[in-house]
């Protein structure tokens, strides 16, 4: 599952958790970009602390885990490279389902190598409230749509929240909560 995860929420969590079940995966793998090249004009929070953060709000999941490769390379994150990456990792012998949210999924044709993603990996695309999906023309059996329990939770509203001051408990996990207090993020100093 790929995501900037700044900060990882419960819309994450969730939609991991219901698409592990569908799909009977033995594991979610969860990617914190790198710089996404989606969302250059605005200031994204270090890749180390996103990473801590999505770690320490999967570690009690025995089927959640999280990969460096995204921060780790370094530079802006373009999904044909994780892929590769995560395919070296974990061999020929893996089925690799790539899980992302419906708006990211609309710009899917967009990405770079969009012909050698669809070799790599089966898309699963979840739905959350106010994203509704357009046919953009998604090419047939590669691409499977999921509905997500409805959690109308986004990183850019927890951060919005954070800097005005505003509760952003029970939208992340108690730690996240936490971790975001200890490291002053998304206030201004
Ligand atoms: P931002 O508000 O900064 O764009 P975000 O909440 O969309 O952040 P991302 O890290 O961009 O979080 O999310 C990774 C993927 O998870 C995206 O493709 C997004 O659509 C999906 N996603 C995010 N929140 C939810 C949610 N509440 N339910 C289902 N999918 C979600
Ligand atoms: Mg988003």
């Amino acid at each position: 599952m790929g995501g900037t995860f700044d900060p990882i929420h419960h819309g994450h969590l969730v939609a991991a958790s219901e698409v592990q079940h569908r799909f009977g995966l033995d594991e979610v793998v969860f990617v914190p970009t790198g710089q996404p090249w989606q969302k250059e004009d605005r200031q994204v929070t270090a890749g180390e602390e996103r990473y801590l953060m999505t770690v320490i709000a999967t570690a009690s999941n025995p089927r959640f885990s999280v990969s460096r490769v995204d921060i780790d390379r370094g530079g802006l994150t373009y999904t044909v490279d994780t892929l590769r990456d995560l395919w070296r990792i974990h061999g020929p012998d893996c089925e690799l389902y790539f899980i992302t949210g419906a708006d990211a999924l609309e710009q899917i044709l967009s990405w770079r190598n969009a012909e050698e993603l669809f070799e790599l990996a089966h898309f699963v695309g979840c739905t959350r409230p106010g994203h509704a999906l357009t046919d953009v023309g998604l090419p047939e059996g590669k691409v499977t749509l999921v509905e997500i329990p409805a959690l109308a939770i986004s990183s850019s509203e927890c951060r919005q929240r954070v800097a005005a001051g505003e509760p952003i408990w029970y939208l992340v996990p108690d730690g996240i909560v936490q971790y975001i207090n200890k490291r002053h993020l998304y206030v201004e100093d």
